[in-house]
């Protein structure tokens, strides 16, 4: 999307309009950027007031996951630790359930529950849980529309060749796509997490309570990444549409 403003002498549009130098658009762009900082500065100050809350059963994250997934029936997963903070992830090609530094070893509220949420995206695979079995699907297409929606937008523009603005943002729809049913899969992964931590007494009710604050904070981080993405799907319908009335 910085593309864009490094190439503002193209816009005639824009100039006559607004100025040269000054794409109004972009402060949707600035827009979506806040958000998703806003976000991510919340699910780190989160984590971090939780990471210090000690859980009373003195399960690590790594041995807390191990019980949430056998508690499931699962025995084909295994649990590694890498490297980084709120890296976790379960990589359902390997069926690893990957855990980092700050959750692998930690015996704290916010471990358990990153834990517990990758193993629910374990369990998701295991069932074949439909949104993530779509998801998985269009990993491939979504990273092809991310990729040339904006050199394909961008060359439309530049050379005048109209219908490859709309091809740029039907790509970029895809990306779009992609993030939406990323949601469903993510609040749907920390309910089940939530679920058998309860069942199975790992966390008690009081700890669930912060517990479920991580795990909320986590998932508006892809609510403010959908954000920012559907207003970047604006600015390219704008963009587009000025350019069709030169
Ligand atoms: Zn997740």
């Amino acid at each position: 999307m910085n593309l864009l403003s490094g190439i503002n002498g193209y816009y005639h549009g824009f100039g006559r309009g607004y100025g040269w130098g000054f794409d109004p658009t972009y402060l949707l762009a600035i827009l979506g950027l806040v958000l998703t900082l806003i976000a991510s500065a919340r699910v780190k100050s989160t984590f971090h007031t939780y990471a210090k809350v000690r859980s009373a059963s003195g399960l690590t994250g790594a041995m807390a996951a191990e019980r949430v997934l056998h508690s499931c029936g699962i025995y084909n997963v295994g649990i590694e630790r890498i490297s980084g903070e709120l890296t976790d992830h379960y990589d359902p090609r390997s069926k690893t359930l990957r855990l980092s530094e700050s959750t692998y070893g930690s015996n704290s509220v916010a471990a358990i529950c990153v834990a517990a949420h990758e193993c629910g995206h374990a369990v998701q695979d295991q069932v074949q849980y439909g949104p993530l079995v779509l998801r998985s699907t269009l990993v491939p297409l979504a990273n092809f529309g991310s990729t040339l929606s904006w050199p394909i937008f961008l060359a439309g523009l530049i050379f005048s060749m109209r219908p490859l603005p709309m091809g740029g943002i039907i790509l970029f729809c895809l990306a779009v796509l992609f993030q939406l049913i990323t949601l469903p899969v993510e609040f749907n992964a920390s309910s089940r997490a939530l679920k058998i931590l309860e069942q199975n007494h790992i966390l008690s009710d009081h700890e669930l309570t912060g517990g479920r604050k991580v795990l909320r904070a986590a998932a508006l981080t892809y609510v403010a990444a959908l954000a920012s993405s559907l207003l970047q799907l604006l600015r390219l319908i704008i963009l587009a549409r000025g350019r069709d009335r030169d």
